[in-house]
């Protein structure tokens, strides 16, 4: 009985201690003690995977105190405890239940199926050149990495497109992971107890009883439904769209993790409207508010194209708030930081997909370390003090370069060249390092703010003249370069730190 269970079966793909790739239960990961780490060729999906173990052990086992979840990162599962927690949930995750799919519906109407492609954000969809994945990565996927990719797409996607729903956290939302070696802490590390719960949703309790979506069958067609009306199975397990996969057939080697399996080739999707008002706090994500027309409007921040992660760093960990806008951290960031971290650095992953509407252009996976210093509540705002030195840099390197581009009004024209984006691309690539080693190492009080702005001056300088070298012989150019590295010195000697 409940033999096709994800609590069940093995299908967590993993690599042991000794390189070896295989799939393992939820029990052998969590009640004994070992070296696996996921494995699957994306970063993605691994992070996903990750994910959503996370969402199960989450849902079957949530800790009750801070305590109890100590002690869950340090000791293994006992097996009555794991056994407990699963019972009465193992149709929830059966891909092939008969009336209940997981995350799927049945009797889903569609003229023709769809290749599995579209379940894997950014292969195959044509006009995109950043991915690295062969086309043929979904020919037949196993039926592990297709729950992976199931719940990765209602999760972490932008969609299909054209009147399909986007996921709870509408499209493209940026997940933070805590991240610790051991795989097992790891997943606890990143499991929210009842009182961190309560505190991030408000009728955490009230709702304690809902099932999936996907179980439950529960919206009705043009319904509008409340947000935090939606509780914690049903919020982590959520599927905002009708999709059916097709029965998995022919036998062979699965095209993303290449284990031996029945494989699945296709799905049907069909659309249906609902709405759901205001937003699911999901413990996973930081959320950003602003104040438009006298009306509050919250959203989860998402990447932006060009930008580096670290640009956005402190609205991801620091809450703020004011009479027009605010923010506030990942629960789970709250709860490390506060609880389970102290006087530890702390490092976490935040991972994401970047868009161009119904298409996903690249994809963000970056992992980032908080010094002993910052990781304090205390001092954590001095991660504002970094980013805005990095940013403050950047900025001055821009508007002396405007000043090139187009002179200074009524008294010397422009060159008409326009080198900031470029100047910008090479500041962010050639200060990414930089950043995170300061962000790593900082302590209250020493000399790294100091150091930082120090290094950040000779980049800027450096990239301004690399930059501008073709120029530099133009008798035209001339004087307005010399106003435009003045300006520049100028910036720079205000944004250094201790002279
Ligand atoms: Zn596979």
């Amino acid at each position: 009985m409940h033999k096709n269970s994800l609590l069940i079966k093995p299908w967590i793909p993993v690599i042991d201690e000794q390189q070896q790739f295989k799939q393992i239960t939820l029990k052998a990961l969590l009640c004994t003690e070992h070296g696996y780490q996921i494995s699957l060729p994306r970063d993605d999906m691994v992070f996903a995977c990750i994910q959503f173990i996370v969402a199960i052990v989450q849902v079957c086992f949530t800790p009750k105190n801070k305590d109890d979840l100590k002690a869950k990162i340090k000791n293994v599962l006992a097996i009555e405890e794991f056994d407990q927690g699963i019972k009465g949930k193992e149709n929830w995750f059966d891909l092939d239940h008969h009336e209940t799919p997981f995350m799927q519906f049945r009797c889903v109407k569609a003229k023709e199926p769809t290749a599995l492609d579209k379940l894997l954000p950014g292969v195959n969809d044509g006009t995109n050149k950043t991915f690295v994945n062969p086309n043929d990565l979904a020919t037949g996927l196993c039926s592990s990495c297709v729950a992976i990719a199931i719940f990765n797409f209602a999760n972490n996607s932008a969609g299909v497109g054209g009147g399909f729903k986007n996921s709870l956290r509408s499209s493209i939302p940026i997940t933070m992971l805590i991240k610790i070696p051991n795989i097992r802490k790891m997943l606890w590390a990143n499991v929210l107890h009842e009182e961190s719960l309560v505190k991030s949703m408000p009728k955490y309790k009230n709702t304690l009883n809902q099932k999936p979506n996907y179980i439950d069958n529960f919206i009705k067609p043009k319904e509008k439904l409340y947000a935090d009306e939606i509780g914690l199975a049903r919020g982590l397990l959520w599927q905002p769209n009708l999709f059916e996969l097709l029965p998995a057939s022919k036998i062979g080697c699965c095209s993303m993790c290449a284990t031996k399996d029945k494989l699945y080739t296709a799905f049907y999707k069909e659309k249906f409207n609902y709405t759901i008002e205001n937003i699911w706090r999901h413990p996973l994500s930081p959320v950003f508010s602003e104040i438009k027309k006298g009306k509050l409007e919250e959203k989860f921040p998402s990447f932006n194209k060009y930008n580096p992660c670290w640009s956005q760093l402190s609205k991801f960990v620091l809450k703020k708030e004011s009479d027009k806008a605010g923010q506030i951290p990942a629960p789970v960031f709250v709860q490390a930081s506060e609880e389970l971290l102290k006087a530890h650095k702390i490092q976490f992953i935040i991972g994401g997909y970047v868009n161009n509407q119904a298409t996903i252009t690249d994809r963000k996976h970056e992992t980032f370390t908080l010094s002993e210093s910052l990781a304090c509540k205390d001092n954590i705002q001095l991660i504002d003090d970094i980013i805005d030195l990095g940013l403050k840099f950047k900025d001055a390197l821009r508007k002396s370069l405007f000043l090139f581009y187009k002179g200074i009004k009524d008294k010397i024209a422009g060159t008409g060249i326009d080198l900031c984006n470029k100047a910008e691309k090479l500041y962010y690539q050639q200060t990414e390092q930089k950043i995170h080693n300061t962000l790593s190492n900082i302590t209250v009080g020493d000399n790294s703010l100091k150091e930082l702005s120090n290094s950040l001056a000779s980049i800027v300088k450096k990239i301004f003249n690399q930059i501008t070298e073709p120029y530099k012989e133009e008798p035209k150019m001339l004087k307005l370069l010399a106003i435009s590295r003045r300006i520049l010195n100028k910036s720079i000697s205000e944004l250094k730190i201790g002279g």
